[in-house]
C-alpha cells in the first residue's frame, strides 16, 4: 500500500496476497490474526464502532450501490472475501453474542482478519477515571471475560484495544475523520478525530496508517468503493490504492467539488444565484465549493444520482478537516468570493456576449444564412438580423477564426436548394379549413 506524504511518495509493507500476509511466514497470523496459508482472503470481519456520532455515516454506507454494502457482505464481488459485519444497529445479534467477536479480536482469537470502522469522533473520556463514566460506550461487561462486571464498555477503551491487531483502521465521515461538529468550538467533551486518539505514529498490523474518508454524512459509495479497492489489493487483484497525505482516498478527494459542479459554467460566465431556487452559482449565497474537495456532485449522494448543487444546495465544506467552524456562518458569501466573483462577471460577462454570438451562427443552417431567413414556424422573426449583429459578427469571426479556417463560409457558394418552401412552390393553401374525422376544424387565419 503506498500514500503520498507532502510530495513524497512512500511504500508501505507489500502485499503480494493476504494468504502470505496473514498465515504463510508468520504461524499464527500477522497481530493475531489467523488466515489462510494456501491464498487469498476468504473472509473479512469489519468491526463497526460508533463514538460521538448521528449515525448518519451507517444511513449513508447502507445507502451505497456501487458496490453495495449488501455486495460486500454476500461476497457477490469475484475474489473478493466475504464481509462478515458487526454493527451495533445492524447486527442481528445482541448482548454477549455480540459482543464475543469483539473481545476475540481483541483478544487475538478471532482466527480471521479483522478491519476497524470509526464513525462518529472520539470523546476524550480516557482523560478520567472509568468510575468517572463516559461519553460513549458499547457492550458491558468489562474486557476480561473472567471477571465481567455490569459496567458499559467505552468506546475509547475498544479503539486502543482492537488498533494493534486491526489490519486496517477506516474513519468514515467527519466527525471520525477530523472531529467534525461534536469538536467544533465549545467543545465540551474534548472531541476529535480518530488520528488525533490513536497518533500519527499509529500504523495497523498491515502498516497502514487510519484510512479517512469524511462528509457529513460522506457519499456511502466512497467508503464501499475504498473498502472494495483495498480489499482488491490484499487479493494481488488491483494496483495499490493511493491516499493523500491526510489519508484520504486520492482518486476521491483530490479535486474540489466547483471543477465538477453542474453550476461551474454560470461561474465561469460570472452569472450569480440571488436566492435558493435560483439556477445559477451559489457562491453569492454561501458555496464554498471551489475551495472544498469532494466528490459529491460527479458520484451522487445516492445512486449515482442527487449531490448538494445537483439538489441546489450550497457547498458549507463538509469534507473538510475545517469544517465546520471554518466555513460559518453557513449560507454567507464566503471570504474572498467578492474578488473572484466579481473579476468573473468582468471577464465572464465579455465572453458570454460572445458566445451568445457563436451560439446564435451555430443556430442555423448554411442554406437559412444564405436565404437570411429560418424557415421555422415557430419564431419567424429568427432570420432577420439587425445592423449591430452584422457588425458584431463581421468583427467576432475575425477573431474567433484568426488563424484557422471558416469552413462555414464556405456556404456562401452554395446555391439555395430549388425546392425550398415547396407547399408555397405548389400553390398548397393551407389557409382552408380541413374536415378531420368529419368535423370542421378551424383555419390558420380563424385560429
Ligand atoms: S455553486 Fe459552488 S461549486 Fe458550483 S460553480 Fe458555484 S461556487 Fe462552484
Ligand atoms: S459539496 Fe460541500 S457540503 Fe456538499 S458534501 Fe461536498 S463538501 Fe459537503
Amino acid at each position: 500500500m503506498a500514500y503520498a506524504r507532502y510530495g513524497e511518495e512512500m511504500r508501505l509493507q507489500t502485499v503480494p496476497n493476504a494468504g502470505g500476509v496473514f498465515g504463510a511466514d508468520v504461524k499464527s497470523g500477522l497481530g493475531g490474526l489467523g488466515g489462510s496459508p494456501d491464498g487469498p482472503l476468504n473472509v473479512v470481519h469489519v468491526f463497526w464502532i460508533a463514538g460521538m456520532s448521528c449515525d448518519g455515516c451507517s444511513i449513508a454506507a447502507t445507502g451505497a450501490t456501487n458496490p453495495s454494502v449488501e455486495d460486500l457482505l454476500l461476497g457477490r464481488i469475484p475474489n473478493l472475501p466475504k464481509v462478515v459485519l458487526h454493527h451495533p444497529v445492524l447486527s442481528p445479534g445482541a448482548g454477549g453474542e455480540f459482543i464475543r467477536p469483539f473481545r476475540q479480536a481483541v483478544n487475538g482469537e478471532l482466527g480471521a482478519p479483522y478491519v476497524v470502522v470509526l464513525e462518529g469522533s472520539v470523546p476524550d473520556d480516557q482523560a478520567f477515571p472509568t468510575e468517572y463514566g463516559y461519553f460513549s460506550a458499547m457492550g458491558a461487561g468489562g474486557f476480561d471475560p473472567e471477571s465481567e462486571t455490569d459496567q458499559p464498555n467505552r468506546v475509547t477503551d475498544w479503539l486502543w484495544k482492537l488498533a494493534p491487531g486491526a489490519a486496517a483502521y477506516i474513519a468514515i465521515g467527519t466527525c471520525a475523520t477530523w472531529g467534525g461538529i461534536p469538536a467544533a468550538a465549545g467543545n465540551i467533551t474534548g472531541s476529535m478525530s480518530l488520528t488525533d486518539f490513536l497518533g500519527e505514529d499509529y500504523r495497523s498490523a498491515l502498516g497502514v496508517p487510519v484510512v479517512n474518508i469524511p462528509g457529513c454524512s460522506p457519499v456511502g459509495d466512497n467508503f464501499t468503493e475504498t473498502v472494495a479497492a483495498v480489499l482488491l489489493f490484499l487479493q494481488n487483484l488491483a494496483p495499490v490504492p493511493k491516499f493523500d497525505e491526510l489519508g484520504r482516498p486520492a482518486w476521491l478527494f483530490t479535486e474540489t467539488v466547483h471543477r465538477h459542479c453542474p453550476k461551474a459554467g454560470y461561474y465561469e460566465e460570472g452569472v450569480f444565484a440571488e436566492e435558493f431556487g435560483d439556477n445559477q452559482c451559489l457562491v453569492e449565497i454561501g458555496c464554498w465549493g471551489p475551495v472544498v474537495q469532494c466528490n459529491i456532485v460527479e458520484r451522487g449522494a445516492i445512486n449515482h444520482m442527487g449531490g448538494c448543487m445537483v439538489a441546489g444546495g450550497a457547498c458549507i465544506g463538509c469534507t473538510m478537516p475545517g469544517f465546520p467552524d471554518k466555513y460559518s456562518p453557513f449560507y454567507k458569501a464566503p471570504p474572498g468570493s467578492a474578488i473572484s466573483g466579481g473579476i468573473s462577471k468582468v471577464t465572464g460577462g465579455g465572453i458570454r456576449r460572445l458566445r451568445r454570438l457563436s451560439m446564435k451562427t451555430g443556430n442555423r443552417t448554411g442554406i437559412w444564412d444564405n436565404a437570411h431567413e429560418v424557415p421555422s414556424g415557430w419564431a419567424r422573426a429568427h432570420g432577420k438580423k439587425g445592423p449591430l449583429d452584422s457588425v458584431n459578427s463581421y468583427f467576432y469571426k475575425k477573431l474567433q477564426y484568426h488563424g484557422s479556417v471558416n469552413h462555414a463560409a464556405r456556404n456562401k457558394k452554395q446555391p439555395l436548394p430549388q425546392s425550398r418552401d415547396i407547399l408555397r412552390q405548389k400553390g398548397v393553401d393551407l389557409n382552408r379549413s380541413v374536415d378531420v374525422l368529419g368535423e370542421r376544424v378551424k383555419s390558420r387565419k380563424e385560429l
